[in-house]
């Protein structure tokens, strides 16, 4: 059997959290009440004209720097004409073949070095309004007894980025597509929040024997909306490739559908070519001309970005935690809280995370107390503190009074009956896997309401396991 190589490439559209929307004044905002953000242009009534929104093209040149790209002097706006009923005008006004920032470079640091993924080109484009197909199946057209529109996300500002096929695995588009939204998070010009669809993203997807060099044939896998969904559907691509290819088979060049529930792949319809678009320059649009200074504005205003941070907390706690507190935004707090960095890092990742609480909110010096404390009081005082830990006036005084039962006598019988009710635990420790002593742990905690000494506990499931 070949190496097989995947080939993928992303299209990742982001939607700008402009105050107002693309081409006219509209409010942009979701969650509105249908239709009530609209006007005779973003419904292109006759006669009206596109004005530029200023904001939009400031936010999409300091993407575009970010992104290591080339800033166009001289961008233009073109139609991208289709006929649907998310586009009153007939056409979409995109960028074509010069878009405001191409040639770029995203650096993707990974467990074994830094990944550089070209950026073909990101361009700023308006949204199409939402259609939403009534009475079939999972809200898709087929089988749908009607469709309405809502306009409000008509003419709203989207950029569309798009990668070279430098990605290589469904593990990378993940991790590509996390920093990217953190970027633009910190950038502040987007929510970028997938399951609420203000970021987007398309995979296209080959695979070849490795050492060749011409690509083969892509499919383009659509919309998926989660980083989970882009990560399993790219897999099934991959793997729904190689089987055809091992069979003896062609791949066909076609948009797909990942179903994340069944895990299965379906055709969505036959690509369009970009002639079926009929480009032409926007008649009603100056060329842009993004000032001097307004790329010297954008590259002040950029701060370390967050693959330099994750580079830079990966000599501190190792690069899988390093990579979890930046793509999460979490590095701001551990950044505050001082005392070991691998334990401060597993807190703000692992326990915090698993209350909710916005790390945000959280007061930096009493967390370091708690986790200085942490294996002297109860499980159980620990937990609640973190909860209680975004309060206003949280003090981790309260909670360090408690004390953990840490009596043998106490605690001995608690630790028999664990032991005597999980005897192939117990065998699988003594075969070597010590990683099952968390879980013992875990029942005597349950057993004591959290209220055992975590250390001592460990300690003596240790000398009774091994006696
Ligand atoms: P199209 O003309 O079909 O839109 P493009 O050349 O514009 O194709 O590329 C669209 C996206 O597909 C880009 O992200 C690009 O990196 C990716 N891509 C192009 N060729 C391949 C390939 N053979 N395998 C995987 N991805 C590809
Ligand atoms: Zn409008
Ligand atoms: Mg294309």
């Amino acid at each position: 059997m070949p190496e097989w190589e995947p080939v993928i490439g992303l299209e990742i559209h982001v939607q700008l959290k402009t105050r107002t929307k693309m081409f006219c004044g509209c409010e942009n905002v979701s969650g509105e009440s249908e239709n009530t953000r609209t006007c005779p242009v973003c419904l292109a009534h006759p006669g009206t004209l596109p004005v530029p929104n200023k904001q939009a093209i400031e936010w999409t040149v300091k993407l575009g720097v970010a992104l290591g790209c080339e800033i166009a002097s001289r961008a233009l706006f073109h139609r991208k004409n289709y006929f649907y009923p998310d586009l009153p005008k007939g056409y979409q006004i995109s960028q074509y073949d010069i878009p405001l920032c191409a040639g770029g470079k995203f650096v993707v640091p990974g467990p074994d070095g830094d990944r550089k993924i070209g950026i073909v080109r990101a361009h700023l484009e308006e949204d199409a309004a939402k259609t939403i197909h009534v009475g079939g199946s999972g809200g898709r057209i087929a089988g749908a007894e009607y469709s309405l529109v809502d306009f409000n996300r008509g003419g709203t500002p989207l950029v569309e980025i798009v990668s070279e096929p430098d990605v290589h695995s469904a593990d990378e588009a993940r991790r590509f597509l996390q920093l990217l939204r953190q970027t633009v998070v910190e950038l502040g010009i987007s929510d970028a929040e997938m399951e609420k669809g203000s970021l987007r993203c398309d995979a296209n997807v080959s695979v070849r024997e490795a050492g060749e060099t011409d690509f083969r044939t892509k499919t383009e896998l659509k919309n998926m909306n989660s980083f989970k969904f882009v990560a399993d559907g790219i897999e099934a691509e991959i793997r729904r490739q190689v089987e055809i290819y091992e069979a003896g088979g062609e791949v066909v060049q076609e948009t797909l559908h990942f179903d994340p529930g069944s895990g299965t792949i379906a055709p969505l319809r036959s690509k369009e070519e970009a002639h079926d678009y009929r480009y032409f320059p926007e008649p009603d649009l100056v060329p842009v001309e993004p000032s001097v200074e307004m790329i010297a504005a954008a590259m002040d205003d950029i701060g370390e970005l967050p693959a330099a941070r994750i580079r830079r907390l990966e000599t501190e706690v190792g690069f899988d935690l390093a990579e979890g507190l930046v793509s999460s935004g979490r590095d701001r707090l551990y950044e505050r809280v001082s005392g070991d960095r691998r334990a401060v890092a597993n807190v703000v990742m692992n326990q915090l995370a698993a209350t909710g609480v916005d790390p945000e909110a959280v007061n930096g010096t009493e967390l370091a107390k708690l986790i200085a404390e942490r294996e002297r009081i109860p499980r159980a005082a620990f937990t609640e503190a973190l909860e209680r830990s975004g309060d206003p006036g949280f003090s981790a005084d309260d909670y360090l009074g408690e004390t953990a039962i840490s009596d043998a006598s106490e605690l001995d019988p608690v630790i028999d009956k664990v032991l005597a009710e999980n005897q192939a635990q117990v065998e699988t420790f003594r075969a070597g896997k010590e990683g099952v002593l968390g879980f013992l742990v875990g029942q005597v905690m349950k057993e004591t309401g959290g209220k055992a000494d975590a250390r001592v506990v460990n300690e003596r499931l240790r000398e009774k396991i091994s006696s």
